[in-house]
């Protein structure tokens, strides 16, 4: 199944377009290596606004669960994506300044006269990824592999031993 949504990326930021979906994970497919199952979708919601200092912005929302796989156990593990990321568009990769590039609370896109969105919905996904994801509480024993941690199971045998 294809899915297409291209916007030209200043005149959305400029006249303050909006417009929002659900996409499948199944058309996600960079995405399906890291994944348990490919199932479920996500949905997003882009915005364009001007900011206080007159620069072109591009808001971009993404929410839902996508199956990735504990590193742990290997089981699934429903992630929930929140992003909220907020992109400010610039003509060329060149123009920015050193200030700007080092600047972790900015992030940008090169000005796109047909930015794909669907794309641009999978990048922000990708990165928002954990590159090691864990159950909080995986059930997978491990006391045995870490060698030095006696379990609370032995060390009563032990006590029983002794009495
Ligand atoms: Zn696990």
């Amino acid at each position: 199944m294809s899915q297409q949504i291209v916007i030209d990326s200043l005149s959305f930021a400029r006249e303050g377009k909006a417009l929002q979906g659900e996409l499948p994970v199944s058309g996600l497919e960079r995405l399906h290596d890291a994944l348990a199952e490919i199932a479920g979708s996500v949905v997003f919601r882009l915005a364009g606004r001007m900011s206080r200092q007159d620069k072109p912005q591009l808001v971009l929302e993404v929410t839902g669960q996508v199956p990735v796989i504990c590193q742990r156990c290997l089981g699934r593990l429903d992630y929930p994506l929140s992003i909220d990321s907020v992109l400010e568009l610039i003509a060329d990769e060149v123009d920015l300044s050193q200030d700007e590039l080092e600047d972790d609370t900015r992030d940008f896109l090169v000005a796109q006269k047909e930015l794909d969105v669907v794309a641009l919905v999978e990048d922000e996904i990708i990165l928002a990824l954990p590159s090691a994801p864990r159950h909080d509480d995986c059930a997978l024993p491990d006391s045995n592999t870490r060698g030095t941690k006696v379990s609370p199971f032995a060390a009563l045998a032990a006590l029983k031993k002794a009495t």
